[in-house]
């Protein structure tokens, strides 16, 4: 199982006619609502930060408009499926599809959406953009049509167990460092209830948030562990829209819990691994997937509420909050980060009127690894950047690694002094000072 990575060659025949087969293949009678309800009525555009930080830069691209990215879809859906469209095709006028079409493709599906769902929540005919992004994006990975960093992080990902290349030892050296370092107690393979799988981002980038998510386990006094089968918690293949490469990485994580008698996977500071381990790995193992999934700040929360960790001590002055899209808008978790942050900081300044509603941090999706989305991200950033300076921030709580990475990525390159700091962290600090 390896994915193929894009060429810049001039793209064949075949890819062209394997793209056109996934499209067709795809369309059922959901997919195909949503792409005949458009009404072209543009208001998605204001809602996409791609569109939005061109937009503050002084240009109108309409391809970036979200319903545009489903446009060659909705083509080869009529083509298909309408009389119109098979009548055009036996004149002559069906979809043409050139090298430049499908690497137009790579840029919109790829480069320039996250799937971040906010333009679903502003389209008043419901269209699941997303869906329909998810959709091109499987069929430029059936393709081999994949960007090369991307493609890359997927299959390191399938040979070696994690996307940065995390395999078992580096994983045990890693948690024996942390554990050193932090002076926490990290149990490894042990049957417990609780099974925390870290990101790699966070092993290898934040630290900090694996011993901070170790102490607050221990100062709940829950049985847990982390496992070296189910030693990594993101899932690319939701980024490539590879169904095997999303059943394989989530079946490790699935035998890696039930040989320790799990109950609950604690998920950790990752978007996309809340998303592949609450709502898709039930459908993908519907009888064997039987344990809870909370995210890490949904367990502190519930972990307050019953009384078993109190967090009495303010560990921040003025602060901030980003939403990663796929817990916060797309999982429903919204009020508990904003609940514990009022307990950690002097003044909690909420960016944003409706949660729901936050942006994206533009690396979402994949598009942080991809070098070549660098200026779409960076632009995508500036609408970002907008809630921060109209809250009047400089620092942001985040409860996902990947969009921390990519906030600050963004940031610096662009100059600015936004400080993200992560949410779990600021929870340890505050147990930390209570013991103290
Ligand atoms: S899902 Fe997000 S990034 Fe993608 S088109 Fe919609 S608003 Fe833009
Ligand atoms: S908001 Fe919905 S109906 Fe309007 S252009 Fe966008 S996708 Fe189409």
């Amino acid at each position: 199982m390896t994915l193929r990575v894009e060429h810049k060659e001039e793209i064949t025949q075949r890819e062209v006619e394997t793209f056109y087969n996934f499209c067709k293949s795809s369309v059922n009678t959901e997919v195909a609502s949503y792409l005949e309800a458009c009404v072209r009525c543009g208001l998605c555009a204001e809602a996409c930060l791609f569109y939005m930080g061109e937009n503050i830069s002084g240009k109108i691209d309409p391809t970036l408009t979200p319903a545009y990215k489903a446009d060659l879809l909705r083509d080869i859906y009529k083509e298909n499926y309408t009389l119109l469209g098979r009548v055009k095709k036996l004149l002559g006028f069906g979809v043409k599809i050139t090298s430049e079409k499908l690497r137009e493709q790579v840029k919109l599906a790829f480069y320039t959406c996250t799937m971040c769902d906010r333009c679903t929540k502003v389209c008043p005919m419901g269209i699941d953009t997303p869906r329909l992004v998810s959709i091109v994006r499987g069929a430029l990975t059936q393709a081999g049509l994949v960007p090369e960093d991307l493609a890359e992080a997927t299959n390191t990902a399938i040979e070696k167990g994690s996307p940065l290349g995390v395999d078992v030892p580096t994983f045990l050296s890693r948690i024996d460092f942390i554990s050193d370092e932090w002076e926490v107690e990290i149990p490894v393979d042990r049957k417990a209830d609780y099974l925390y799988i870290p990101s790699s981002i966070e092993l290898m980038k934040y630290p900090s948030s694996v011993a901070s998510t170790a102490k607050v386990l221990n100062k709940a006094g829950v049985s847990w562990t982390v496992s070296t089968k189910a030693h990594e918690a993101t899932n690319f293949g939701l980024f490539t829209q590879s169904r095997e490469v999303t059943r394989e990485l989530l079946r490790r994580i699935l035998e890696g819990a039930k040989e320790l008698g799990i109950k609950t996977i604690i998920a950790p500071e990752c978007g996309h691994a809340y998303q592949s381990m609450r709502f898709v790995a039930p459908n993908v193992f519907p009888r064997e997937w039987d344990m809870e999934v909370l995210n890490v700040v949904e367990f502190i929360y519930k972990m307050v509420k019953e009384g078993r960790l109190t967090l009495p001590k303010r560990v921040i002055d003025k602060i901030t909050l980003h939403d990663p899209c796929q817990i916060g808008r797309r999982g429903g978790v919204l009020k508990e980060p904003r609940e514990i942050l009022k307990l950690l900081a002097q003044d909690f300044k909420d960016s944003v009127e409706f949660p729901e509603k936050n942006i994206c941090c533009g690396g979402g999706g994949g598009v942080v690894v991809e070098h070549e989305a660098d200026y779409h991200r960076q632009k995508a950033f500036l609408a970002k950047a907008e809630l921060f300076d109209k809250a009047g921030v400089k620092d942001v709580a985040c409860y996902c690694a990947n969009c921390m990475l990519a906030l600050s990525k963004s940031s610096q390159e662009l100059g600015r002094d936004y400080r993200f700091i992560s949410l779990v962290d600021l929870v340890a600090e505050s147990i930390e000072e209570e013991e103290g």
